[in-house]
C-alpha cells in the first residue's frame, strides 16, 4: 500500500479506509491499455497552488497497476497548445474560471469537438461555489464530475480518478474492439488475396503488428500434412518442392519472419536461435492452444485442412483482455486463408511438381535449365575463367520396371521416393533434380568443368551403391546416366536436355555400359537415322529387308560336362530378326526403324512378310515334317491391333502350308495386355495352334501375379537380366523368380543374350528351360543358318 498524503489545503479530509477500498479494486484490470505505461493526466489551472497540491496527492498512488504522469498548463491558451500537440490524456483536470469566466467550458468545448477526443476524461473543479455547468452541458461534453477545490480531499479526488479512470479503459477498450474488429475485417480482404503460402503469412505478420499498434517481431510456422509447396522464386517462376530436410523431420516450416527473425522464412523451427522460443511454440502445437505472455504470445490455428500453424510474437507489455479476444478472432481468418493460400499452391504445383517425389517435374526442369543457361551469362566474367558451364545429367534407373512387375507399384513408389531423397540430399547447393518420368531423373548442374563433370557421376552413382530398404527387404537398383555439357553461349535447354538424352539411350541401345557423355557424332547419328526412315515406305518393294534366324537351344536335361565334344544343346527352332539391308550394303538394326514402322503403320505390311518368309522357312527346314522346328516370330501391338490381323495370320498359314504348332508369336508386354480385345487375340491365335510368348519378359508392365490370366505359353526372359546374372545380385533373384513363377504356371522359361558358359550353367540351375544369345549363335542370313545346321 502506498503512503497516503493529504491534500494540501485540507489536510483534515483524510479517510484511509475509503483510500484502501478503493485501491483493492476486486478486479484490477492488469492489462488496461495505453500507449505509456503511466496513466497521463493534464492539469489545467492558474492556481500553482492546486497544480502543486493534485500532483502531491496523486504521484506516489498506484491505480490498476499503473502510477500517474502529470503535465501542467496554466491558462487555457496554454492547454490550447498542450492539447494540439499532445491528446494521449487519460484524465483532464480542469479550472472551469481562469483567462474569463467560462474559459474553461470553452476548452471543454475545444476538447471534445474540435480536438475529437472521446475517450479522455475530463473532471471540472472551480473554486468558486456557482459556477457549476447546467446538467444538459456536463451531459452533451461528456463530463466525468464536477467538484468544488474545497471538496476534493485527496481521498476524493483519488476516488473520482479512479472511476474517471475505469471510464476512461472502458471507452478505450470499446473503441479497441471497433477498430481492431474493422482491421480484423480488412485484413481478412488483404490476406484472402494473397495466394501464396509466403506471402500469405508475411500479411498475418503485418496485420497483426496493425492490429497491435506496433511494428511487431514475429514469425508464422506451420506443421504441414502436405509436404509439397512452393519454395521460392526465381525471375518470376515458382519454385516447387519440398523443403530441405523436411521428411526427416516433423520440425515446423517458418513461412514468414519479421524484426529480429528476419531471415528465418524458409527454414525449419529448429532453426530459430532461442531456445526458450522453440519450446514455446512446440508446446503450444503440441497443446493445442494459444499462449499469451508479458513478452511473447503464440497463437495456435488449427487449419481445416488439418494443417497446424502457429504464430509467434514478441511484445514489451502484456496485452489487454480485449486485444488477446481480437487475435482469437483473427486466428479464424488465418486458419481460412491459409487453406485458401495453400490450395492454390497446391493447384499451382501440380503442374510443376511431381507429385510422388515432391521433386520439380519434366516443366519445372526445362525452366531451370533455360534460367542455367541464361544466368552464366551475366556472370560471364568469372564464368569464362573457370569454364563453368551448366550440364545435364539423366539418370535412369535400371530395372525399375522389373521392381514393379515382381514387387509391385508400391515398392516402385517407394524406391523412387527413397532415390528421390538420396539424390536430394547429396545435391543440393549448385544443383538442380528434377523427375522427369517414371523412371529418370535429371540433375542440372551449374559447375562444371571436366572434373566437377567426373565428381558429380561418381556422387550420382555412390547414391546407388548401398541397397534401399523397402518394407523390411533391401532393394539394389542401379543407374545408367547419359549427360552433356552445354557449350559456351548455348541456351538452348531444349538442346542440352536432348543430348543428355540422347547419351543415354545410347547406353539402353547398346545394353552396355552405365554412363556416356554426349558427342556430337550422336546427333548425326540419330539425324541419320531419321532420314533413313523416310526411305522406309520403298524399302518393302525394292526388297531391300531380309530375314536372319537365330537359333534357339534346349538347356533342360542338358549337362554340357557331359556333352561329347564339348558340343551344344539341342536346337529347338529360330527366332526370325528383321534386317533392313540398303542397296549400299549397309545393315540397319530393327531398333532403328521398328518404331518408325510401327508409328507410320508400315508394320503391318512388313510383318506380314516377315511372318511369310519365316514360315516359308520353318517348312523348307523341318523338310516338310520330319524335323521338328520351331520358328518364333516378333509381332508388335501395332499389327495386332489392326482389324484384319487374325485373318491375316490365317492367310500365311494357309498359304505357306505350315503348322500352326511349330509357329510361336513374341508379344513384348505391353499395357495393351490388359485390353480384354487383346486378350481375345491372344486366344483365338491359340485356338489356330499357335503358341505365345512373352517378350523381354521383366521389362513391361505385366506382373507376375497377373500372368496366369494371360493365354500364354512362353516367356522371354529380358537380356539385360541375363547379362547381369553374374554381378548384380537382384538379377539372380529376379530370374529365379521369373521361372519360379513361369513353372508354377506350366510355361516354358527362356533365356535371351546367353553369352557365357557361366550365364548358361546359372540359368541350367535355375532351371531355366530354353536359351538363345551369341553363346550359341548370332542371327544369320538363312544360307549361313542352312551351312551351319542343315548341311548334312
Ligand atoms: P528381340 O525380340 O528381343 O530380339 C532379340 C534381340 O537380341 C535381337 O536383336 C538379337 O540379335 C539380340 N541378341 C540375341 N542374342 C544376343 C546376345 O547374346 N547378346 C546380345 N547383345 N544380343 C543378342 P535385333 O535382331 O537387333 O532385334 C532387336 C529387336 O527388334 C527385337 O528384340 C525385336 O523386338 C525387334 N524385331 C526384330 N525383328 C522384328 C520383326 O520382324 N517384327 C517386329 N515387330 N519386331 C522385330
Ligand atoms: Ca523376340
Ligand atoms: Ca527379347
Amino acid at each position: 500500500m502506498s503512503k497516503i498524503y493529504s491534500f494540501a489545503d485540507d489536510p483534515g479530509a483524510l479517510e484511509l479506509d475509503d483510500v484502501i477500498e478503493v485501491l483493492d479494486d476486486p478486479e484490477p484490470d492488469k492489462h488496461i491499455e495505453s500507449k505509456s505505461a503511466t496513466w497521463r493526466v493534464l492539469i489545467i489551472d492558474d492556481d500553482p497552488k492546486v497544480h502543486r497540491g493534485t500532483v502531491f496527492a496523486l504521484y506516489d498512488l498506484t491505480v490498476f497497476g499503473r502510477k500517474f504522469s502529470f503535465v501542467h498548463a496554466y491558462s487555457a491558451t496554454e492547454a490550447r497548445e498542450v492539447l494540439t500537440a499532445d491528446k494521449d490524456f487519460a484524465v483532464i483536470l480542469l479550472d472551469v474560471v481562469m483567462e474569463t469566466d467560462s474559459a474553461g467550458l470553452d476548452l471543454v468545448q475545444f476538447i471534445r469537438f474540435d480536438m475529437g477526443m472521446a475517450a479522455s476524461r475530463i473532471i471540472l473543479r472551480t473554486g468558486q461555489p456557482g459556477y457549476a455547468p447546467e446538467m444538459r452541458v456536463i451531459q452533451a461534453y461528456d463530463i466525468d464530475d464536477y467538484r468544488s477545490k474545497a471538496e476534493l480531499t485527496q481521498v476524493r479526488l483519488f476516488t473520482t480518478m479512479v472511476s474517471a479512470l475505469r471510464s476512461y479503459h472502458r471507452i478505450q477498450t470499446i473503441e479497441l474492439s471497433r477498430h481492431g474488429l474493422q482491421r480484423i475485417i480488412d485484413a481478412a480482404a488483404d490476406l484472402g488475396r494473397r495466394r501464396q503460402l509466403c506471402s500469405f503469412s508475411e500479411g498475418v505478420l503485418s496485420q497483426i503488428s496493425g492490429l497491435l499498434g506496433l511494428s511487431c517481431e514475429g514469425i508464422v510456422l506451420a506443421r504441414r500434412h502436405d509436404i509439397c509447396f512452393r519454395i521460392g522464386e526465381f525471375n518470376n517462376l515458382s519454385v516447387y518442392g519440398t523443403p530441405d530436410k523436411m521428411e526427416d523431420s516433423a520440425s515446423p516450416y517458418i513461412f514468414a519472419s519479421t524484426g529480429r527473425f528476419a531471415g528465418l522464412a524458409g527454414s525449419l523451427l529448429t532453426q530459430v536461435g532461442d531456445l526458450s522460443i522453440i519450446r514455446g511454440i512446440e508446446e503450444v502445437l503440441e497443446a493445442k492452444q494459444s499462449r499469451f505472455n508479458s513478452h511473447y504470445f503464440v497463437l495456435y490455428i488449427a487449419a481445416p485442412s488439418g494443417d497446424d500453424i502457429a504464430v509467434h510474437v514478441s511484445i514489451d507489455a502484456p496485452l489487454s483482455d480485449v486485444v488477446c479476444e481480437l487475435l482469437q478472432v483473427f486466428t479464424g481468418n488465418i486458419a481460412v486463408g491459409f487453406d485458401n493460400a495453400s490450395m492454390f499452391e497446391h493447384i499451382e504445383s501440380l503442374a510443376f511438381l511431381d507429385s510422388l517425389t515432391g521433386l520439380p517435374n519434366r516443366y519445372s526442369f526445362h525452366q531451370a535449365v533455360m534460367l542455367g543457361l541464361i544466368m552464366p551469362t551475366e556472370l560471364t566474367a568469372c564464368a569464362a575463367n573457370l569454364q563453368l558451364r551448366p550440364a545435364v545429367f539423366i539418370i535412369s534407373v535400371v530395372h525399375y520396371e522389373s521392381v514393379i512387375t515382381v514387387l509391385g507399384n508400391e515398392v516402385g513408389d517407394r524406391l523412387q521416393k527413397l532415390i528421390a531423397h538420396r539424390l536430394k540430399q547429396y545435391f543440393s547447393d549448385g544443383y538442380f533434380l528434377a523427375r522427369l518420368s517414371d523412371d529418370t531423373f535429371g540433375l542440372l548442374s551449374m559447375k562444371i568443368d571436366d572434373i566437377e563433370g567426373r565428381a558429380t557421376l561418381d556422387g550420382i552413382r555412390s547414391n546407388f551403391a548401398s541397397s534401399f530398404t523397402i518394407f523390411g527387404s533391401d532393394i539394389a537398383v542401379s543407374a545408367r546416366i547419359g549427360y552433356a555439357i552445354s557449350d559456351p553461349g548455348d541456351q538452348d535447354a531444349d538442346r542440352l536436355i536432348r543430348q543428355a538424352g540422347m547419351a543415354l539411350a545410347q547406353i539402353k541401345n547398346n545394353g552396355r555400359g552405365y554412363e556416356r557423355r554426349f558427342i556430337a557424332a550422336m546427333e548425326n547419328e540419330v539425324r541419320d537415322r531419321l532420314r533413313l526412315v523416310g526411305y522406309l515406305g520403298e524399302a518393302l518393294h525394292s526388297k531391300e529387308f531380309i530375314v536372319y534366324y537365330q537359333p534357339l537351344l534346349q538347356l533342360s536335361g542338358w549337362n554340357r560336362a557331359q556333352a561329347p565334344g564339348g558340343g551344344s544343346p539341342r536346337l529347338t527352332g529360330f527366332e526370325a530378326l528383321l534386317r533392313w539391308r540398303r542397296a549400299d550394303g549397309t545393315l540397319i538394326p530393327p531398333d532403328v526403324f521398328i518404331p518408325a514402322a510401327e508409328e507410320s503403320g508400315r508394320i503391318v505390311d512388313i510383318g506380314e512378310w516377315v511372318l511369310t518368309e519365316a514360315c516359308l522357312k520353318q517348312r523348307d527346314w523341318s523338310k516338310g515334317g520330319l524335323l521338328s522346328i520351331r520358328m518364333a516370330v516378333n509381332v508388335s501391338v501395332r499389327q495386332m491391333r489392326e482389324p484384319g490381323f487374325l485373318a491375316m495370320v490365317e492367310r500365311v498359314i494357309a498359304k505357306t502350308g505350315i503348322d500352326p504348332k511349330f509357329l510361336d508369336l513374341e508379344l513384348t508386354e505391353t499395357m495393351d495386355m490388359e485390353d480384354s480385345t487383346f486378350v481375345d487375340t491372344m486366344h483365338a491365335l491359340r485356338k489356330f495352334g499357335i503358341a505365345i510368348a512373352i517378350d523381354d519378359f521383366g521389362t513391361g508392365y505385366s506382373s507376375l501375379s497377373r500372368l496366369h490370366q494371360l493365354p500364354v505359353d512362353h516367356i522371354k526372359i529380358d537380356r539385360s537380366f541375363v547379362t547381369t546374372l553374374g554381378s548384380r545380385s537382384e538379377s539372380r533373384s529376379l530370374v529365379a523368380m521369373i521361372i519360379k513363377a513361369g513353372h508354377e504356371r506350366g510355361l516354358d522359361v527362356i533365356a535371351e543374350g546367353v553369352e557365357t558358359i557361366e550365364q548358361e550353367q546359372e540359368l541350367i540351375r535355375l532351371g531355366c528351360d530354353e536359351a538363345q544369345g551369341y553363346l550359341y549363335g548370332h542371327p544369320d542370313s538363312e544360307t549361313l543358318i542352312e551351312k551351319k545346321f542343315f548341311s548334312s
